[in-house]
């Protein structure tokens, strides 16, 4: 018999919500159904799946798991993170159609708004979604969406969930949270007024660099039934094997991302301390603009840090040439710690004026701790900021 999991605590549901054992063999773990097709008993009489475009039970395993992680009824799996927010434009954007965007947000994001939907007459607005003033101006005239990333990617600028969704609805916009930077252990949207929570799966949800990922999760079937539509139409479903291994990875999410959190915790006050490093971004840490927002929205400070380094952008680059353990890499959110240059890397498709108003200096650097012994990150860092001052130059 099903168990219903509404009452069980993270741990129990990251592990086992959605799973089902092979019913033939009673294998523990939920099949990976790798088949296109699904033979039917009779004409118009099939178990729910027909063909793997439209639906596949490995994937529905994810869904159900995703949407009890998130207190939900419903999620959609695709492809790419990308490509559930494509869904979701498609779904729910018409031509004439006003979008409110959080300014700063993941590049992808926005060179899909400005180059692919801004050519169907899709009107996107980005503004800093941390302003209540801004906000205000901003749904003074109707919108259709209104697109928040929390903390944002890469700066980790917050914006109030809960106030910023107040005024959205007043202008008749649906809110998106992209929530990939918390996943749902540490930040639930849905209940602060959010339409759907978006996630990049591909980051700390699958967790360990080995699959590409999207998701969208609602407690609205109608708008559900919209997402699977465009999914099936569009052809972005997720594959099998990515879904499994995904189930895989969000047994251990609870765990994994408390401790990458208490890592980056470790290591932003690290950097903190550090002469050389003159701006500093964790939402962990008391110095941040935002810590009480962080502390009343957020579980955590979460394991994405930012910061810059005394001597600019030449220091940022030599930094993350000179690291040995951290690998300089385009991800967030895997087992193994990653630093990014977002100017010429992640975000290097918002344009360069878009960039500096919202805080993306070419010198910020991007580190999304992993679970390696904090005190062995530290040790890194501090060799290469040391190398950085001309201390035993290794290159
Ligand atoms: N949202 C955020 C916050 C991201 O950082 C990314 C990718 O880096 C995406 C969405 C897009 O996800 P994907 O790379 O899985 O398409």
């Amino acid at each position: 018999m099903a168990i219903d999991f509404k009452n069980s605590r993270v741990e129990t549901v990251a592990l086992h919500a959605g799973a089902f054992p092979d019913p033939t063999t009673g294998a523990l773990l939920t099949p990976i159904y790798q088949t296109t097709t699904y033979r039917q008993g009779a004409v118009g009489c099939d178990k729910g799946y027909t063909y793997s475009r439209a639906g596949n039970p490995t994937v529905t395993a994810l869904e159900k798991r995703l949407a009890a992680l998130e207190k939900a009824e419903y999620a959609t799996c695709f492809s790419s993170g990308l490509s559930a927010t494509t869904a979701l434009f498609l779904a729910l954007l018409r031509a004439g159609d006003r979008v409110v965007v959080s300014e700063v947000c993941y590049g992808g994001t926005v060179r899909l708004l400005d180059q692919i939907f801004s050519a169907f007459g899709i009107k996107p607005e980005f503004i800093d979604t941390s302003d209540e003033r801004k906000l205000v101006e901003a749904f003074q005239d109707p919108a259709r969406l209104f697109f928040i990333e929390t903390p944002a990617n890469p700066t980790l600028r917050l914006t109030d969930i809960e106030l910023a969704t107040k005024l959205a609805k007043l202008a008749g916009a649906l809110v998106i949270v992209d929530n990939t930077l918390l996943t749902p252990v540490l930040q639930c949207p849905l209940d602060l007024g959010a339409d759907v929570s978006l996630h990049s799966t591909t980051k700390f949800i699958e967790g360990h660099n080995a699959t590409i990922g999207g998701a969208l999760v609602t407690r609205d079937k109608e708008l559900h039934e919209r997402f699977d539509f465009v999914r099936k139409s569009t052809g972005t479903i997720q594959a099998p094997f990515d879904a499994w291994l995904t189930l895989q990875g969000l047994k251990t999410l609870p765990l994994r991302i408390r401790q990458h959190s208490d890592n980056a915790f470790q290591v932003a006050r690290f950097l903190e301390g550090h002469p050389r490093i003159t701006k500093l971004y964790y939402p962990g840490l008391e110095s941040f603009a935002q810590y009480r927002l962080a502390q009343l929205q957020q579980l955590s400070g979460g394991a994405v840090i930012a910061f810059e380094v005394e001597g600019g952008v030449e220091a940022g680059i030599k930094l993350m040439n000179a690291v040995r353990l951290c690998s300089l890499a385009e991800n967030l959110g895997a087992a193994e710690t990653l630093i990014t240059h977002p100017a010429s890397m992640t975000h290097a498709a918002v344009p360069a004026k878009q960039r500096e108003s919202a805080g993306i200096t070419d010198g910020l650097v991007r580190l999304s701790v992993g679970l390696e012994s904090p005190e062995d990150i530290i040790a890194d860092l501090k060799q290469a900021l040391e190398q950085e001052e001309g201390k035993g130059a290794r290159r």
